[in-house]
């Protein structure tokens, strides 16, 4: 395919042409999960998003490389330079070897995207494995003379770095702002200014996660890591860095300091913000009693939900809004996206069955259809216009099958074609009703066929009652019988 694409960049805040480093080669890094706790609401939407812009990029032709870590140390309460290690925390609480809480929660993530359709990305690196790394990522910072040491911890100073660069340029702030909004936190003497963020922590004695430093026994900031690692995978310099608004300030920002103060510049060059999801209007919080656990909504067992939702119901419920927008979780939202896909999967399933004419009916022009969703796809990844364009031609799809309209060999091909190229490469979505009949259901595939060859005979035999009595029944247990011109079809309800 030839690409068009441009993108928001939250870095210079506008709309960019995509021009990779590398010809046909894509480095792309996303923030993670700190796997401290179960996967819920609020990971479905930069998992989605970046998936969505992972298969699209392979949909295009380029050979993407998609680093998206896993934070298993050093993100601490708060938000802080202060305060207890999360995972560090819940082990205590649980009696566990901190090494435990990351793998539980680990493998309970991958669950869930999987179930979600979510690719595994090309390398899924730990921090805990690249404390090497990262120990001489803040060397360099050192020697580039950005940090400073003060009782075993090192901390970046952001004073200083601000003379030269703009720390804040990523979020709009100025430092003016930031030293405004910066609370006095306990325990943050040994920093030179509280705006100041660590690159490296001294442990305490009780703290289980510890490592040898050059300055202390401890472990390394937060935002270290990204830096670290996406320096280790990707290179001095890559292509996009990808993450939730929430990580914004001062993730991000942290980030891109760090890189600039080491390496001299930039790393990043195109950032993807994804936005957030709202609950009746609410940011997700435990404090909020509307935090909501992916199984939860899976089985439906949370008191906030009206019935469960399938995972491709929330997946397609996220790339119904374009990723910049804000999107409201609610019963009544959700259920109107259920429906949606519903829709979405039985046009699928009516393309698999029409039938071609010799000719397509005027005014029915298949070409559009891949256009359409490209230029969508192209203007910053517009899934909700890809979608709106494929339920067109659901609609196309329903004429022809009601024998309303025709088409030809080649244009259901190409009908086909680009149908499965968008519903299933590129939105990633699964026909889920489909593949849970064919899990119990070549059975129940052969059983109903049977039935329906009984129910011919018996029209054949002008047995009207029977052939009705067959297909009522067939209805009241949820099968719905389609009488055609050239047979029977049927599906579930
Ligand atoms: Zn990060």
């Amino acid at each position: 395919m030839e690409s068009k694409l441009f993108f928001y960049n939250t870095l210079t805040r506008r709309k960019e042409l995509f021009e990779p480093l590398n010809e046909g080669r894509v480095g792309m890094y996303v923030c993670g999960p700190t796997v401290y706790g179960d996967p819920h609401l609020g990971h479905t939407r930069p998992a989605v998003t970046f998936d969505l812009l992972f298969r699209y990029l392979k949909a295009l032709g380029y050979k993407v490389r998609y680093v998206r870590n896993i934070t298993d140390v050093g993100h601490l309460e708060h938000d802080a330079d202060d305060g207890e290690d999360k995972i560090a925390k819940k082990a205590r609480l649980e009696q566990l070897e901190p090494m435990e809480v990351a793998h539980y929660y680990t493998e309970r993530y991958h669950r869930a995207m999987d179930e979600l359709n979510v690719l595994t990305p090309s390398i899924e690196p730990h921090a805990s494995g690249h404390i090497m790394e990262q120990i001489a990522f803040v060397e360099r910072i050192f020697e580039a003379g950005y940090a400073y040491e003060s009782n075993g911890s090192v901390y970046f100073d952001v004073e200083k770095y601000n003379q030269k660069h703009h720390y804040g340029k990523l979020s709009g702030r100025n430092l003016e702002d930031i030293v405004a909004n910066t609370r006095d936190l306990d325990g943050q003497q040994d920093k030179r200014n509280s705006f100041d963020f660590a690159l490296w922590k001294k442990a305490s004695p009780e703290h289980i996660m510890r490592w040898k430093s050059p300055w202390s026994d401890g472990f390394p900031g937060w935002h270290m890591e990204c830096s670290a690692m996406s320096c280790k995978y990707l290179g001095e310099q890559f292509d996009i860095h990808g993450g939730g608004m929430d990580l914004m300030f001062p993730h991000h920002e942290c980030e891109i300091a760090q890189a600039t103060a080491a390496l001299g510049r930039d790393s990043a060059r195109y950032w993807l913000h994804n936005n957030m999801i709202t609950i009746d209007g609410k940011k997700m919080g435990k404090s909020y009693g509307n935090f909501i656990t992916l199984e939860e909504l899976f089985n439906g067992t949370h008191p906030k939900l009206e019935q469960p939702y399938s995972p491709m119901t929330i997946r397609f419920f996220v790339l119904q809004a374009h990723y910049r927008s804000t999107l409201d979780f609610s019963n009544a939202a959700l259920q109107a996206a259920e429906k949606g896909f519903d829709r979405l999967m039985k046009g699928v399933e009516t393309l698999g069955k029409i039938k071609p004419s010799a000719a397509t009916s005027e005014g029915i022009v298949v070409a559009d259809l891949e256009q359409r969703c490209q230029e969508a796809m192209n203007d910053d990844l517009n899934s909700p216009m890809v979608i709106s364009a494929l339920f067109d031609y659901v609609r196309i799809i329903n004429q022809v099958a009601e024998a309303k309209a025709i088409i030809s060999e080649a244009d259901l091909e190409e009908l086909k074609r680009v149908f499965n190229l968008y519903v299933f490469d590129v939105l990633g979505l699964r026909n889920e009703k489909a593949e849970g009949a064919s899990a119990g259901g070549d059975m129940l595939k052969k059983v109903v066929d049977m039935i329906l060859s009984v129910r011919q005979d018996a029209k054949a035999n002008k047995d009207w009652a029977t052939s009705d009595k067959i297909r009522n029944e067939l209805t009241a247990i949820g099968i719905r019988v389609k009488d055609r011109k050239d047979g029977v079809d049927w599906e579930l309800e």
